[in-house]
């Protein structure tokens, strides 16, 4: 049986690690690094780049370039590059693509086996979705796995504790999930989960532009689509820099306009109080359900990106004032999960007896008549959010109607009191023997597999008539030939070698830093951006080339920390009073924490 690999496919990053002698490792790419950017470009001549060749490539080229399709996997959406029509599915294959040519480079060894994680709540066909990506990435695919479960064994999977209950709360750029896990023994049990889909990282930063919008006399809601963004990147960086920093100078140039704004986390905590609130609610919620004591949780386990907020981490040290809150590595945990249970899944000695159970993350259900308003289906939930998978469950319905020929059985899934409040998943119709209303029944069985798939049968009880249905809808279903000419199509796309990857990368990241700059470091760019191509393409010279590298490198560096310092097209008189070829500057050091937001947070 060959290597499997654990995949921890992001929004903006991916990540894939190896269970190995003992522990889940994680597999540098070819840069040496660990993330990879879940971007993809296509180049002029059909190479495809994928990862931090690609983000560059993002700015220098935008039409051929893209980014957060994970957020519309398993839907229709498609994305024009080069040309071309891509489905979200197809994008993410070329990731997963490079992942596995950069672990089978590592290991030394073909990879055709892995393991996904996938946001909790993502549905049955994001989950599909997800497969089929793997699939065309040349990757089998029989097991998927919630993002805040793959957090949860990485945990237990890196530090052999004693029982214990613990939360793992996974805040990320547009989502939070809080899991309530239980160890003991050789089973990690996920208890309950529960979550806000619509509290992430990108709320803070919208928090953040409208607050710079007030103090530069700008209308956030009436801003061009083009500013609006411009505001809103910035308004990021400014974010991440506050994880370093005490205090950041946020400014923002877009043709005429010039603004600026001070921000300190004190600050960022008074304008985006709301979203503190929000937070608490899942991690109550949760508890709840768990039917536990919060005495009872001993730690708290941070994953996600938005958890490197230093207000994130204050505000649930104050929330959960008497649990330790551990921020081991937010961007690591689910991969180093995902790699984890692949090594359980190749049934590897050391940790061949970890089993892990989970649960369905919320209620799927089917649509029935409502007596009092015919227009409005109400939610008949068929199995209930928090039970434990694999799990099955059977419900029987009744004709509402007087000779009624056939009846359809809505899926939806979702907690909402109407079906149509929740997400539709799919239809089964099925025909019926004509009898008056009652009398006849159909028996419906919902199957949720532990990757979270969801098998639906319908039987007609009075004539034993039965359908099957895998939920087949919209992009998540592909038919196996359709799956076979998609494969052919992908793999004739050619990913770019690793070893120019470095080169390429060098030249996209030039020519983003020339488009964000003016004036005389602009100019320095350029001339560095000219020599190179021409090394690379005239000279043609491997030892000039990689001579010149470090140097170019560490110049852009330099011109990149003080984009972040100063805000773009800021300029400044002289390159060399910002400019150190030796690299000397201080990195400021981070601040004790203050109690400062004592009194500010409600529980
Ligand atoms: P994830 O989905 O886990 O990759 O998290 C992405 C979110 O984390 C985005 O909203 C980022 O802006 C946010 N993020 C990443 N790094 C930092 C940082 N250093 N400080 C604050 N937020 C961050």
């Amino acid at each position: 049986m060959g290597k499997i690999i654990g995949i921890d496919l992001g929004t903006t990053n991916s990540l894939a690690a190896v269970w190995e002698e003992g522990k889940s490792c994680l597999i540098p790419n070819s840069f040496g690094e660990y993330l990879t950017p879940s971007v993809v470009s296509l180049g002029e001549e059909g190479i495809v780049y994928v990862g931090k060749t690609a983000k560059e490539r993002l700015i220098s080229h935008p039409d051929r370039s893209v980014s957060l399709f994970k957020r519309f996997m398993g839907t229709d959406k498609t994305y024009k590059i080069g040309g071309k029509k891509y489905h979200p599915e197809e994008l993410s294959a070329f990731v997963l693509r490079r992942l596995k040519e950069d672990a089978e480079r590592y290991l030394g060894e073909p990879i055709e086996e892995a393991v996904i994680s996938v946001p909790a709540y993502f549905n049955d066909m994001a989950r599909k979705a997800t497969k089929n990506a793997g699939e065309l990435a040349g990757l089998k695919v029989e097991r998927i796995i919630n993002e805040p479960s793959a957090a949860a064994l990485a945990c237990r999977g890196q530090a052999q504790e004693e029982d214990e209950t613990f939360l793992v709360f996974d805040f990320g750029g547009g989502t939070l999930d809080v899991s309530l896990v239980d160890c003991f023994d050789n089973i990690i049990e996920i208890i309950a989960v529960s979550g806000d889909n619509r509290l992430g990282g990108s709320d803070f930063d919208e928090e953040i532009a409208r607050q710079f919008c007030k103090e530069n006399d700008l209308d956030f809601d009436s801003l061009s689509p083009q500013r609006r963004g411009v505001i809103l990147d910035s308004a990021c960086r400014a974010k991440c820099v506050l994880s370093e920093k005490k205090d950041v100078t946020m400014q923002v140039t877009d043709g005429e306009f010039r603004g600026q704004m001070e921000l300190n986390n004190k600050k960022l905590i008074e304008i985006s109080m709301p979203l503190f609130q929000r937070m608490s609610v899942p991690v109550k919620k949760v508890v709840n359900d768990g039917k536990k004591d919060m005495l009872e949780v001993s730690k708290t386990v941070l994953v996600g990106g938005s958890c490197k907020m230093p207000a994130v981490k204050q505000y649930l040290r104050h929330l959960l004032s008497e649990c330790r809150i551990l921020a081991m590595n937010p961007d690591y945990m689910v991969a180093l999960g995902a790699g984890t249970y692949a090594g359980i899944k190749e049934r590897k000695e050391d940790i061949k007896d970890l089993l892990l159970t989970d649960i369905c993350p919320f209620t799927l259900g089917t649509g029935i008549f409502n007596e009092r308003d015919a227009k409005h289906l109400l939610m008949s939930a068929i199995i209930e959010r928090n039970s434990v998978l694999p799990c099955s469950r059977t419900e029987r319905f009744q004709t509402v109607k007087d000779y009624q020929k056939n009846v359809s059985v809505n899926v939806y899934q979702g907690e909402e009191y109407y079906a149509a409040n929740n997400i539709h998943l799919g239809t089964i119709m099925m025909g019926v023997p004509l009898a008056p209303k009652g009398k006849e029944t159909i028996t419906v069985c919902y199957t949720y597999d532990i990757n979270g798939i969801l098998i639906v049968d319908v039987t007609v009880d009075s004539t034993g008539e039965k359908t099957r249905q895998v939920i087949t809808t919209g992009a998540g279903s592909i038919s196996p030939e359709e799956m076979e000419k998609r494969v052919k199509e992908l793999e004739k796309m050619k990913l770019s070698p690793a070893g120019q990857e470095s080169n390429q990368m060098i030249l996209a990241w030039g020519e983003r830093l020339f488009a964000q700059t003016t004036g005389m470091i602009r100019e320095e760019v350029g001339k560095r951006l000219d020599y190179f191509q021409h090394l690379l393409y005239v000279e043609q010279d491997v030892y000039k080339v990689e001579k010149f590298k470090s140097g170019i490198k560490k110049f852009f560096q330099n011109v990149e920390n003080y984009l972040d310092e100063a805000g773009i097209s800021w300029e400044p008189d002289d390159v060399d009073s910002w400019y150190q070829e030796e690299g000397e500057e201080e990195e400021e050091t981070q601040e004790e924490c203050d109690i400062w937001y004592e009194g500010h947070l409600t529980h």
